[in-house]
């Protein structure tokens, strides 16, 4: 039988993580970012996930050429190329134009690994000419020099002990130079750069992306050296313009086409830029919030839910998801008094945060689905009953008002309460009798004077 690639909870997405020990596949819905470590973890045991390989579901370079290669047709990039094409064949020929082509490419090799970096971001390319301008030097351009004299420095020297031993080395450096191109984008750091562990795994990873990585570099320098000797030969400004112009777009899409490949590997890569554009990319339903509450619920683990929700409102008590569904859970469970500390707080957070209409919403449903509960703060009544002034909800504002009378007789402010009562009466439920006692008994026994103006105006009205 085939395994299922698909999330255990949610049957139709993909899967793209796994736990080991609970042998669960998960997709991203389920799998909340943390931002605190490199992999999430399972909402089960709480150890690390691993990927499935998500560079299965991302296109590889070859099959994404054509947006490759229109990638540096945005203002910065192409600015860029076209200024140093002018300056490269400007340049005079022999040492001093050589030294000066060097000093050129120091701006320009860090402009373009800034680019790769922007692509294995899964940004696009978002460079600007200030930013250019304005970036710090990472000294990509030097680093890159010195390791190169210092593999050549070696292999002269080794070469003159054992020949094989030289070639051998030569060979391994020509090979790992992409990848040794990534490490130094990745970690900027020249060590790792010519660390043969790194370098071999990178080769290893990107299997046949890497050979054929391989190939396009090659490609282009063999139409670098080609058109190098037609430069060289030639004296017209504008040949040499074009020929550079071209050459400088060639390797562009090289670094673009290195970075491509890091953002796909990325995940196997460890490499902590933005792991946010993971979860962009992968199709399938985003990250829930609630996902791993979900889970928990499914799986029966009810004490674990409400511990994970009664953190989410501890985190931010604004979280009305997380209250209303721990009210829900008690509910289920017939856990009444935490259901009613609960939806207490919750009721006065929501009206003092001015969610009136949303709180009232959530009342309703709870006296739908027959849960039984009246807030102890006259605030939340008045202002929930007044939000329910409306065909759908006026009787459950009607029941709520009676409760807490009940409950509560005439605490301070309870004007209010037999007012909206009386407009719920009059103009909803049609009970013109009861609604005339509620505005007699403000009258008779009120003490807030604006609310005795009211009631006398609206007991006139219908008379
Ligand atoms: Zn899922
Ligand atoms: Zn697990």
């Amino acid at each position: 039988m085939v395994e299922s690639q698909n999330c255990k909870y949610h049957p139709t997405a993909v899967a793209c993580w796994r736990c080991r020990h609970c042998d669960v596949k998960f997709c991203n819905a389920c799998v909340p970012e943390d931002t605190r470590s490199y992999l999430p973890k399972c909402t089960l045991c709480r150890r690390s996930l691993e990927s499935l390989s998500i560079a299965q579901s991302i296109p590889p370079f070859w099959q994404k050429i054509g947006y490759l290669l229109l990638l540096p047709f945005n203002p910065a990039s192409l600015v860029l190329i076209s200024v140093f094409a002018v300056v490269f064949s400007l340049l005079p020929f022999g040492k001093i134009g050589a030294i000066l082509f060097l000093l050129g490419l120091l701006p320009l090799i860090e402009f373009f690994f800034a680019a790769m970096e922007s692509v294995a971001s899964g940004e696009n390319l978002k460079l600007k000419v200030s930013d250019f301008l304005t970036a710090k030097s990472k000294s990509m351009f030097i680093k890159l020099m010195l390791i190169y004299v210092f593999s050549v420095v070696l292999i002269v020297k080794l070469s003159a002990i054992s020949s094989v031993i030289g070639i051998i080395l030569a060979g391994f450096l020509i090979l790992g130079l992409p990848a040794s191109i990534i490490i130094l984008m990745m970690e900027k750091s020249m060590f790792s750069m010519i660390n043969p562990v790194k370098v071999g795994y990178i080769i290893n990873l990107f299997g046949k992306a890497y050979i054929v990585l391989y190939a396009v570099i090659l490609l282009a320098s063999v139409l670098g050296i080609e058109s190098f000797q037609l430069v060289e030969s030639s004296s017209g400004f504008a040949k040499r313009l074009v020929v550079n112009w071209g050459l400088l777009y060639l390797t562009m899409i090289v670094f673009l086409m290195a970075g491509y490949l890091v953002y796909q590997f990325h995940q196997e890569l460890n490499f902590t830029i933005n792991r946010q554009t993971i979860f962009q990319v992968v199709d399938g339903p985003k990250a829930d919030p609630m996902a791993e509450v979900n889970i928990m619920i499914q799986e029966g683990r009810f004490e674990d839910a409400q511990r994970m929700l009664l953190d989410k409102i501890k985190e931010n008590e604004l979280d009305y998801k997380a209250s209303e569904k721990l009210i829900m859970l008690y509910a289920i469970q017939g856990q009444l008094s935490f259901l009613d500390k609960i939806a207490q707080s919750y009721f006065e957070v929501m009206v003092e945060n001015r969610k009136v209409r949303h709180a009232a919403e959530f009342y309703f449903k709870l006296s739908k689905k027959k849960i039984d509960f009246t807030p102890n703060s006259i605030d939340v009544v008045a202002a929930i009953t007044e939000e329910m002034k409306n065909k759908t909800q006026f009787l459950v504002a009607l029941e709520l008002i009676e409760k807490f009378n009940q409950k509560f007789k005439m605490v301070t402010g309870w004007e209010r309460l037999y007012f909206t009562q009386a407009q719920l009466l009059v103009e909803f439920a049609n009970r013109l009798p009861e609604a005339k006692l509620s505005l007699e008994t403000i009258l008779k026994r009120g003490t807030d004077q604006e609310l005795l103006g009211k009631a006398e105006n609206y007991l006139k009205a219908f008379e």
